[in-house]
């Protein structure tokens, strides 16, 4: 039965991968990146020479079908997002989806788990997180509000991806909320990176200590 595996690549420090996800991508028949040159970088550092196939979500319906011509051929596939695991935020989860309508039981669909942003930041906010909601993305335009809203309300901690572009315009909005003003937060920048920094207190003094921040990827959890 040909075989998509689903690999978790690193979220910045090159040495977080799992031996099984080294074994697996030298083993396939293809690759399938988000962006070719940034997994270019990975497969370079563990010698992985494997033909490359891009995929997005944009991507035209063709390349999608492309890729489930070589299912159908009987390839094995994997497929790895530019950061950590595929699904999760980022394109891949459309063509996961469409494997799986298309195809159902007829191909196999294995996990290989690694990083994920997310999580990474949960297990060092000190926050409980039997129990968290994952709220992806602040949405731009449309939606931003009840965005906002679900934050407020949440009765668990509320964990979200922020954009170093949008980072101080989402917190400034997040503080105008009346009952998250003193809640604790904590932001997590470049997770696993040289520059990594974790910023811990209420959103009004995490503001000033990122104002002068031009680079970096951010996850924020409300408490
Ligand atoms: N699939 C990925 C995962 O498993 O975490 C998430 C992909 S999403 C397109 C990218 C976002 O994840 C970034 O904008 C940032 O919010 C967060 N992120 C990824 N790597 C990070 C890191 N090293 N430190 C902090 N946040 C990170």
């Amino acid at each position: 039965m040909p075989t998509l595996y689903i690999v978790a690549t690193p979220i910045g420090n090159l040495k977080d991968i799992s031996l099984r996800a080294i074994e697996t991508l030298k083993e396939v028949d293809f690759i399938l990146a988000e962006d070719t040159r940034e997994s270019f970088k990975l497969l370079n550092h563990y010698g992985i020479k494997k033909p490359l196939i891009s995929y997005f979500q944009h991507s035209r319906l063709s390349k999608v079908e492309h890729i489930l011509d070589l299912l159908i051929q009987g390839k094995n596939l994997a497929l790895i997002s530019d950061a950590g695991t595929p699904g999760i935020n980022d394109p891949g989860g459309r063509l996961i989806e469409e494997v799986v309508k298309k195809f159902g039981e007829r191909v196999q669909i294995v996990p290989i788990p690694g990083p994920n942003a997310a999580i990474t930041a949960l297990s060092i906010s000190g926050f409980n997180a039997d129990k968290f909601l994952f709220l992806g993305y602040p949405p731009h335009k449309k939606g931003r509000n009840k965005f906002f809203k679900e934050v407020a309300g949440s009765k668990h901690p509320v964990v979200f991806y922020e954009s170093v572009h949008r980072i101080l315009k989402t917190l400034a909005e997040l503080n105008q909320l009346e009952n998250l003003k003193d809640r604790q937060i904590m932001v997590a920048r470049e997770l696993t990176k040289k520059f990594e920094t974790v910023y811990r207190g209420k959103i009004e003094e995490i503001i000033p200590q990122i104002e002068n921040q031009k680079l970096g990827e951010f996850v924020v959890i409300v408490s």
